[in-house]
């Protein structure tokens, strides 16, 4: 579909009303459910095919997204009931409520790394407000965004409530000239910039869920072991192709060593000898950008790893010390599975060094010492973070996802979905009578002393 058209079709069904009733919204819920259900096999076989993810590890993005679309069956009618709030004095008598109405017309920019799950989850909560939805995939997955659009319209049929459009720069460039009522892109940081520049021409809200460099900070006192083993997970799952990933590690300098040694067994472990023949390592979504991971690697000394095949799009897990600070491995977003490894004197020498740089999307502390990851946490702003772990943040409903500064604007995830897709309208209801009088002029006939009694 042509992105003018499917602009124009989302704006005539949204103005229909037929996406307003409860009930057809949990419909429309319970039919992508079932959609998502039946097109499992071909949605992991999609994404084996665009980045050789092995089939539990593409169940995690699918898992994910139903496990939030059934919280939002569950909850969705208390989200969207009326709430009522107390009111100030100077409205007495009157009753308030929220009423929360759908902002209208949405546009979901996807990225690769997460084909399907990066489109389906704001979906969820776009349809779940009410809204009319055209998503954009990424056109770098070309596998999994055919199977996401035959999900979709499997679900909605072709009636304008949610269209997929297909295409790379140049149409998405066209649908950010459209006139919508919200935005939500995903992406890099760079491209946000674009998105958010094309919304301030209607302003249009927006919500950027972008990159960054997410730190690691391994305290003195750790369980190495663990924190290794969680790292070595981190850059590898999705072959470090995650925004909220381990991008780099600032150790005690004390057990520097020994942590290189224990990720290189970790590694070891998960994948043997040659990562390459392992049907466990997902592959870079594109020969360019595997290149790109190898010229990042000049920005430091390779300790174990460093085998790249592009034309087979194998970056091999690889660990570099003796880092540049000043070279594009520290300055841009790895995204991919190279870990720099960084050692330092002190806790507050990396907590220094994370607050000198943009605001990262995670923020990961690997300690034994609540208080100080406390200290972590109170000192560093970041999206998300977490304690002895990684990634697992985006994984909790209850909890709002999203990114601040650099790495992003606005929040999602269960009834935040629910409520980035929604504006939450206040309502005052008064009756007729009684009709305070003192309110109209001529106000001098009521003296400033009792005035300030009556409003204050
Ligand atoms: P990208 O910004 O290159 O592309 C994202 C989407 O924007 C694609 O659909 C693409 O077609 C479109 N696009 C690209 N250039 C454009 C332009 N100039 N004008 C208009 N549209 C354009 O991102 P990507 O490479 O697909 O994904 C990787 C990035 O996404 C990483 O930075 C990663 O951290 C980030 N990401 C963030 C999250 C999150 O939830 N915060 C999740 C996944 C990925």
């Amino acid at each position: 579909m042509l992105p003018a058209d499917a602009a124009a079709k989302a704006r005539s069904t949204f103005d229909s009303g037929k996406t307003l009733p409860l009930a057809f919204r949990l419909e429309r819920l319970r039919a992508l459910l079932r959609a998502i259900e039946r097109h499992e096999d071909a949605l992991l076989g999609a994404m084996r095919q665009d980045l050789h993810k092995h089939p539990n590890e593409a169940f995690a993005e699918l898992g994910l997204a139903l496990s939030d679309l059934k919280h939002h069956l569950a909850h969705l009618a208390d989200w969207a009931a009326p709430q009522r709030l107390p009111i100030s004095k100077v409205l007495f008598p009157a009753r308030a409520y929220v009423q929360h109405e759908p902002l209208g017309r949405v546009l979901i920019i996807g990225p690769w790394n997460y084909p399907a799950l990066l489109v389906l989850h704001p979906l969820i909560g776009a349809v779940a407000a009410g809204n009319t939805v055209v998503v954009k995939p990424s056109e770098l997955s070309p596998a999994t965004s055919q199977a996401v659009e035959a999900v979709l319209r499997d679900a909605f049929g072709d009636d304008g409530h949610v269209s997929v459009v297909q295409g790379g720069v140049d149409v998405s460039t066209q649908l950010l000239a459209e006139r919508w009522d919200h935005i939500f892109f995903t992406g890099s940081t760079q491209v946000g910039k674009v998105v958010m520049a094309a919304a301030a021409k209607h302003l249009t809200p927006v919500t950027l869920e972008l990159g960054g460099k997410s730190p690691a900070l391994i305290d003195d006192d750790v369980n190495l072991d663990v924190a290794a083993k969680r790292i070595a997970w981190s850059k590898t799952y999705n072959a470090g192709q995650t925004c909220v990933c381990v991008d780099y590690v600032l150790v005690h300098e004390r057990h520097a060593a020994a942590f290189i040694s224990k990720v290189k067994q970790a590694w070891l472990d998960f994948y043997g000898q040659d990562p390459k023949q392992s049907p466990d390592f997902s592959r870079i979504v594109t020969p360019r950008h595997a290149e790109r991971l190898q010229r990042l690697m000049e920005g430091g000394t390779v300790a174990h790893g460093g085998q790249v095949d592009a034309a087979e799009r194998y970056v091999a897990p690889t660990l570099l010390t003796d880092v540049k600070l000043d070279s594009p491995l520290m300055q841009e977003e790895i995204f991919g599975p190279l870990l720099p490894v960084i050692p330092v004197k002190s806790l507050d020498e990396a907590m220094a060094f994370v607050r000198a740089r943009p605001k990262p999307l995670g923020l990961y502390v690997f300690t034994e010492n609540d208080a100080h990851a406390e200290r972590v946490f109170a000192q560093c702003p970041s999206g998300g973070a977490m304690q002895n772990d990684s990634i697992g943040q985006i994984a909790t409903h209850s909890l709002p996802f999203g990114g601040v500064g650099d790495s992003g604007l606005g929040r999602y995830h269960g009834r935040h979905s629910f409520e980035t897709f929604s504006n939450p309208k206040s309502v005052v209801r008064k009756p007729a009578f009684p009709d305070f009088f003192l309110r109209y002029a001529p106000l001098r006939r009521t003296p400033l002393a009792l005035w300030r009694h009556i409003v204050g």
